[in-house]
């Protein structure tokens, strides 16, 4: 049993809301009090400091550093799972000590964490994202070939659904290879060739049949849903958390709030799309275009969703923009229209209720994991300086950064 106190720093309470002077106790891996005047066998000196609970991103893809396919079409296979280690360890870095990974990550990579056979956050993750012939996750190109972002392999099924059967047995297999949560694309995108992110995709159904059968087995499903009448079938199917929400409009909006529907807004990412394309990245040319298009909506859409009340957790989509840059999204957040303390609220306690992890991340309260982000910048003055001024970071109570 080792004892650590992180001592008279300014510590971030998820509840109120707000930073005030404080110890933060932890035994081993977990936090024990967080008061005045704590004694422990190790001390963390954080006056002059600000002490978060570790943040979470409940929209990454830790197993794509970029998303320039023909890089990707010419990477060794196992290769990429040697990438996601600097991936991983960019993330702790940054402070993120908790993720969803919305489509990449497969068993092998949560349990290698769990392990301790490489660092990387506490992952919850969906494996593939399960689409429609011709939609967001269906790699055909209009030459013909098939260029997947990531092939499928043992333990990583294919993804391409039509009808309930399907839906059904997807599902089923999604869960069977280890899926935290089930990812669905409810429209179009615009990183997919051939698709339009303001067509909504799949039939009620054929959702209703894929939450269905995640539910059976105590999972939630998570929509990527762009269009607007499809993030209202995904909210109609009980799926609980919209990612990107480009278009909503006022009736989508009312529909999240009555069904409790958490908003993952990923704003970072079509900037990053844009800014990858300029630096030379291998994007096809209808994925740019549509990615300039929706940037103004997309931030329109959640300046509404934010003035009506929308539930919201932070998520990048990171993949698409580089690892460890995820706290880019805190600004973009606050331009939306939320308080600086309720971005770090949906960094933190807000993503994890999101994620169904309320009792082990997202707090400092007692019996939470010991995870821990030191700053030496006050956030709430400046959330676009946070990254630059992260001094440490702790996992379960082991420093990781
Ligand atoms: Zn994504």
């Amino acid at each position: 049993m080792t004892t650590t106190v992180f001592r008279g720093g300014s510590v971030f309470d998820v509840h109120s809301a707000e930073f005030q002077l404080a110890d933060v106790l932890i035994e081993d891996d977990r936090v024990v009090e967080v008061g005045s005047d704590l004694d422990a066998d190790n001390e963390v000196d954080c006056s002059g400091k600000w002490v978060m609970p570790g943040l979470i991103d409940t929209h990454v893809h830790l197993m794509f550093p970029h998303v320039d396919l023909f890089r990707h079409a010419q990477t060794p296979f196992s290769y990429r799972f040697f990438q996601a280690i600097p991936s991983m360890a960019a993330t702790l870095g940054t402070g993120i000590t908790t993720v969803r990974d919305a489509g990449g990550a497969d068993l092998g990579v949560k349990q290698a964490v769990v392990d301790g056979i490489v660092p990387g956050p506490r992952m919850q993750i969906a494996l593939t994202l399960l689409g429609q012939t011709g939609g967001h996750s269906d790699d055909w190109m209009p030459s013909g070939a098939h260029i997947p972002l990531l092939p499928d392999y043992p333990g990583m099924p294919t993804s391409i659904i039509d009808g309930t059967d399907e839906a059904r047995r997807k599902v089923r297999e999604v869960l069977r290879a280890g899926a935290d949560v089930v990812k669905v694309a409810t429209s179009g995108g615009v990183l997919s060739p051939t698709d339009d992110p303001t067509h909504p995709h799949f039939g009620m159904d054929e959702l209703e049949t894929i939450v269905g059968e995640a539910a059976i087995q105590g999972r939630w499903v998570m929509a990527h849903a762009q269009a607007t009448e499809g993030i209202k079938n995904a909210v109609r199917a009980g799926i609980r958390s919209i990612e990107h929400g480009i278009f909503l409009d006022d009736e989508a909006i009312a529909m999240m709030i009555e069904a409790g529907t958490w908003l993952v807004p990923t704003l970072v990412a079509p900037v990053g799309v844009v800014k990858a394309a300029e630096a030379g990245a291998g994007i096809p040319e209808a994925s740019v275009r549509k990615a300039r298009e929706v940037i103004e909506v997309h931030r329109a859409s959640f300046a509404a969703a934010v003035d009506a009340g929308v539930k919201v957790a932070m998520g990048t989509d990171s993949g698409v923009t580089p690892h460890g840059l995820n706290l880019d999204e805190l600004p973009l957040m606050e331009a939306g229209g939320m308080l600086p303390a309720d971005v770090l609220v949906a960094s933190t306690l807000g993503a994890a209720q999101l994620m169904g992890w309320d009792d082990r991340v997202g707090s400092l309260d007692p019996g939470r994991f010991a995870d821990v982000v030191v700053t030496h910048r006050n956030p709430l003055e400046d959330l676009s300086a946070t990254r630059d001024s992260i001094s440490g970071v702790w996992k379960g109570g082991i420093g990781v950064a």
